[in-house]
């Protein structure tokens, strides 16, 4: 395993891209966008220098970390020598089948391909390739260069061997790697995006405001942060499209989401990345801002 493809450069692909480079793997990061392409390897650059700024890495760690990474448009270029194809391209069924159709083409006979989906089944992503038994959930979390914990998520027919070798990978690259089987939100989302659902129809019922939903959960269950503040951090666009895979995918109403998450997701309020969700942010402020929208104990919201 020395040669990496990362797909989709966005939020994780830049951070996939960091931790593999950091552990001297040689990267193809590949994305249709060339902007994409920059604003990665800038964000790579900047997260690799906080790194040096706190001593954990130096300069010259930094700069060989750098030199690991190519970038590229060209996924058919990049892919014909790949031992290992990370896939974080953004979350949308139809463009992932159709990029492991196009991967499955090119890349060599033994490769792997792993996808880092939050949601959608590898058991279908794996169904439209000539090798089900070598492909595979690898699910990071965000943000990539801080997060333990990697989410094995073996398929129906992925084999015993890709699982550990894949295992085995994780743990070099400082990760805790954990194996899980394919089923509708895998561990963590199937547990994560229920308890954020209930915070937000807590707040729908007006049963209590959005900081004292988050505090209860900080304070009383040791979170580092709110469910809601959370939902905000993972976008409730993304939030609200895992719920839908939960619901479908066991034909269940207890995941059905919340309406305030449907009509926030609707009206552009997407949490941190539009500026708005449960809270408002500004640029340049830490401040955490409850958004104008939520007054305390507001009982209007009720239906
Ligand atoms: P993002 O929107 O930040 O980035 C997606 C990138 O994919 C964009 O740069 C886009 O240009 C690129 N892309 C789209 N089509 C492409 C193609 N055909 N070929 C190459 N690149 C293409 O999304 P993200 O938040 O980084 O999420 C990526 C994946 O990681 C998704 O599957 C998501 O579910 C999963 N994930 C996200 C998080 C998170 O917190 N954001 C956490 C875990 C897993």
């Amino acid at each position: 395993m020395k040669n990496i493809v990362v797909v989709g450069a966005g939020t994780m692909g830049n951070g996939i891209a960091h931790v593999f480079a950091m552990n001297g793997y040689s990267v193809s990061l590949v994305d249709i966008s060339d902007k994409a392409l920059e604003r990665a390897m800038a964000t790579i650059s900047k997260n690799l220098d906080r790194m040096v700024n706190k001593e954990k890495i130096t300069e010259a760690d930094k700069a060989a970390a750098l030199a690991n990474i190519t970038i590229s448009t060209d996924l058919k270029d990049v892919v014909d020598d790949a031992d290992l194809v990370v896939e974080a391209a953004t979350e949308n069924i139809d463009l992932k089948l159709k990029i492991f159709r196009q991967i499955d083409e090119v890349a060599p006979e033994n490769a792997i391909l792993a996808t880092n989906t939050s949601s959608i089944s590898i058991t279908k992503i794996a169904s439209v390739t000539k090798r089900p038994d070598k492909v595979i959930g690898m699910h990071f979390m965000n943000p990539v260069p801080v997060m333990k914990l990697v989410e094995v998520i073996r398929g129906y027919a992925t084999s015993d061997e890709v699982t550990s070798i894949i295992m085995e990978m994780s743990k070099k690259l400082g990760k805790v790697p954990t194996e899980v089987n394919d089923y509708p939100g895998f561990i963590a989302n199937r547990i994560l995006m229920p308890m954020i659902n209930e915070a937000i129809y807590s707040l729908y019922e007006s049963v209590a405001g959005v900081e004292e939903i988050d505090t209860v959960m900080k304070l009383g269950m040791a979170h580092p942060m709110g469910p809601l503040q959370l939902a905000d951090f993972i976008g409730l666009d993304v939030c609200l499209s895992i719920l839908k895979v939960l619901q479908d995918g066991f034909g269940n109403p207890k995941y059905a989401p919340c309406p305030l998450l449907v009509n926030m997701v609707t009206a552009g309020y997407l949490g941190r990345k539009s500026g708005e969700g449960f809270y408002k942010y500004q640029k340049g402020s830490k401040d955490l801002v409850v958004s104008s929208m939520f007054k305390k104990n507001d009982t209007s919201l009720v239906g």
